[in-house]
């Protein structure tokens, strides 16, 4: 069972308990006053009497959910986010050319097994893959550290089951920097663990790919996380090792981090709600561009098992393509989609009216009367002439 939100995997995997002991879901029992009857019988032979006590205690038991703050993530995060500065100051400064497109090609590239690989194929199920292609995808995702798949999709579930309850891992309503990076370092709410506990992984379970990544998980991250991006540089254009270590593998996967994390913070805070306006997912341009066409997270949780993550024509979404691209190969297939009346329907029903939902004359969605008077008006045009 996973607990823990933490980079550090070694205190990620364990039997887990619910919570630890201190902390009680706030929302479900607040306010609950306890009355305890506590009968004492006691075996005094003299008096042959049983003493019924009562003892009512009204205490308050619930206690607010206060989270913790894990140090050792902690120290992790600002360890990566100074580190990444000192990268970005290396690049502006003594860095050769090609380490600086190295690193950008190595976010760009390896960003696909966040998109395409963790999130479309293995949380969403939204397409199968040949073992080909989960290979690449499994070690294209390695590569940017963001833990293994198994509690990568895990948590990603959860967060979609559970959106922007106490049970979402990285629930927005708890603010921008909770939904950015906070909750990585704060122990996790005891309705995120129940929560955990419940999922049914048994798909990922089957899946040997993930199950191989999942084991070996230390020794992979040290070796494309690491050692790869930071020798390749050093290797094949003579780089400085100091100058590859702060470029290639701290700011590389710092960068690569933020950009995830994006779309839990951004993503969920501004932008349009053309599907569903009761939810806070919303449509953003400038996260697409950032993480591959992930930024149409307002149709993304109203359709979460189509494989575009976005409504077609929607705009950049070079994971589509990418997907696509395998899909030519035969390496990816049985994508899953949604119809244009489905998503018509929904945006109808419940969006922000922000829905481009005609694209222009001959549209079958034009309204009744205005295609009635389009046509009185063609008409009309044509006794004129
Ligand atoms: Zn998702
Ligand atoms: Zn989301």
């Amino acid at each position: 069972m996973y607990e823990n939100n933490s980079f550090l995997m070694t205190e990620g995997l364990h039997e887990g308990v619910l919570g630890n002991g201190t902390a009680i879901n706030s929302g479900s029992i607040k306010g609950n006053l306890i009355k305890r009857r506590i009968k004492h019988e006691t075996v005094d032979e003299t008096q042959q009497k049983t003493h019924e006590n009562i003892e009512t205690n009204e205490t308050n038991e619930t206690e607010e959910f206060v989270p913790h703050i894990r140090w050792p993530d902690t120290f992790v995060q600002l360890y990566l986010h100074l580190g990444c500065l000192y990268g970005i100051y290396l690049c502006l400064t003594s860095a050769r050319f090609y380490t600086v497109v190295f690193a950008l090609l190595t976010v760009y590239m390896s960003g696909f097994g966040i998109t395409a690989g963790a999130h479309r194929l293995w949380s969403h199920r939204a397409y199968k893959a040949t073992w080909q292609l989960r290979l690449l995808l499994v070690l294209l995702f390695t590569i940017t550290g963001q833990r293994h798949v198994y509690v990568w999709a895990l948590d990603h579930r959860v967060h979609h089951k559970y959106s922007e309850t106490d049970a979402d891992p990285h629930n927005a309503k708890r603010g921008f920097f909770f939904s950015h990076v906070g909750w990585l370092v704060l122990t996790p709410h005891p309705s995120v663990i129940e929560k955990r506990n419940s999922v049914d992984m048994s798909d990922l379970e089957a899946d040997p790919i993930v199950m191989w990544q999942k084991k070996y998980y230390p020794i992979l991250f040290l070796l494309f996380n690491i050692i790869l991006p930071v020798s390749i540089p050093a290797y094949f254009w003579q780089e400085s090792l100091w100058n590859s270590f702060w470029i290639n593998f701290n700011a590389r996967f710092t960068i690569t981090l933020n950009i995830a994390f994006f779309v839990n913070s951004v993503a969920h805070m501004w932008g349009q709600k053309p599907y569903d306006k009761n939810i806070s997912p919303v449509e953003n341009l400038a996260v697409s561009i950032a993480a591959l066409g992930e930024g149409w997270h307002n149709y993304h949780h109203v359709f979460p098992w189509d494989y575009k993550t976005g409504e077609l024509g929607n705009g950049y979404n070079p994971s589509t393509s990418f997907i696509h691209f395998f899909a030519k190969l035969g390496w990816a297939y049985e994508l899953k989609s949604v119809s244009k009346n489905m998503i018509l329907r929904r945006a109808k029903k419940t969006g922000d009216g922000s829905h481009p939902q005609i694209w222009g004359y001959g549209d079958e969605d034009i309204e009744k009367e205005d295609k009635e008077e389009l046509e009185r008006m063609a008409a009309e045009e044509m006794t004129v002439e």
